[in-house]
């Protein structure tokens, strides 16, 4: 059996050699590193995957969120109201800004933002909400979309872990995640479903103006070269990450479809177990599997992570403490909070490895591993 991990990029990588090899000397070769056609052509190829209008590439996924923060003008002693169950990034952003992260509590299944939650914990300077796709599941959209007009709040999706997700509204209309909100944002962090060679993220909007300004503001505030209009940033993707973007973009559905194949494997294995509740997928979308997690029920987490570590097996706690218990939000009241559901997951989830290459033969290796441990 081939060693086990978490994720498989290397064998990933073997797969499609010929092709990223060939598109990365082409840079080489052609020397345009930053910018130009591969960047822009990635762009196009992402959009139309997508459904969205406007994609703008830029350095990474936090980068994407800070800069989505920026262009709907969200300024210091303004809210936002996030999730505390989530990578840190989310919310690091808004404390960057000096933006007061509300954290809000998760649906117990989804593990996404609850929006009875959202609703409680709008104020008047409330100005955006930011649900997080977890896992490669999506948050319920149709009601924080609603929500969010209802009371003139913007939306900017987390959609580093989802990208792909086909989400279906109650009208039959079916959108991808990341073109839902009116600001979408992406990694392509290596080990996400969409990975680069590094780093890499990107934003997607339909609105034509927000565009602009998210592309000014990703690149120093210049509206025309050497002309600076507003504060912004540097933050770009660049054109050795876009042309192996573009070969894996190709793939993407197919990699998705191998992620469910693993998902379904693990589901069958564990069917009817009353100490792990595997993944739940709510019918309005179609899990991406970036990570595959179960709740454990009474069962000491840290003994089966170490048994599986015996035998070769990894396994990930995401996240071992939530945002609101983190000490960089101190300041922002962290501690205050009261979010039950939130602590409640932090202390019974686990994932396994899931990636586009598992085979069967590692996957039976892996579940039967944590049904020997848990029956024990
Ligand atoms: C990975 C990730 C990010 C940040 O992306 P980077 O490219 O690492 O900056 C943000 N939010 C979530 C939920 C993520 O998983």
């Amino acid at each position: 059996m081939r060693p086990l991990q978490m994720v498989d990029t290397r064998s990933q990588y073997l797969k499609i050699k010929n092709e990223v090899d060939a598109a990365v000397i082409n840079v080489m070769e052609s020397s345009q590193f930053i910018g130009g056609k591969v960047v822009n052509d990635f762009a196009a190829q992402l959009a139309a995957y997508n459904g969205s209008k406007h994609v703008i590439p830029c350095a990474n996924g936090t980068d994407a969120l800070q800069i989505a923060m920026m262009a709907l003008g969200l300024k210091a002693g303004d809210e936002v109201i996030t999730p505390s169950f989530t990578y840190i990034a989310t919310v690091e952003v808004a404390a960057l800004l000096g933006i007061k992260p509300i954290f809000v509590e998760v649906d117990k299944k989804t593990f996404c933002l609850d929006p009875d939650a959202v609703e409680k914990a709008i104020t008047p300077k409330t100005k955006a909400i930011v649900p997080v796709h977890l896992y490669g599941h999506a948050a319920d959209m149709e009601k924080i979309m609603a929500i969010a007009s209802q009371h003139g709040l913007f939306v900017i999706e987390d959609n580093a872990q989802a990208i792909g997700n086909d989400y279906t509204f109650s009208n039959g209309t079916v959108k991808k995640t990341g073109s839902i909100g009116h600001i979408g944002c992406t990694s392509f962090y290596p080990s996400k479903n969409l990975g680069a060679f590094g780093d890499g993220g990107a934003i997607f909007t339909e609105d034509d103006a927000l565009a602009e300004k998210l592309r000014m503001i990703a690149s120093h505030g210049q509206s025309k070269r050497y002309y600076h209009d507003v504060v912004g940033c540097n933050s770009r993707l660049d054109a050795m990450q876009a042309a192996i973007l573009s070969i894996k973009l190709r793939h993407l559905d197919e990699y998705i479809a191998a992620r469910r194949k693993a998902a379904d494997f693990y589901d069958a294995a564990f069917a009817g177990h009353n100490k792990i509740e595997v993944p739940y997928r709510h019918p309005n979308n179609k899990h991406v599997f970036h990570q595959y997690t179960l709740v454990l029920h009474n069962v000491d987490r840290d003994g089966l992570s170490q048994f599986l570590s015996e035998k070769g097996i990894p396994s990930m706690i995401y996240y071992p403490v939530p945002a609101h218990r983190q000490q960089m939000f101190d300041a922002f009241g962290g501690s205050d909070y009261q979010l039950e559901v939130t602590d409640w997951l932090t202390e019974r989830v686990i994932s396994l490895p899931i990636h586009t290459e598992l085979d069967q033969e590692q996957q039976q290796f892996i579940a039967d591993a944590v049904l020997e441990y848990i029956n024990k």
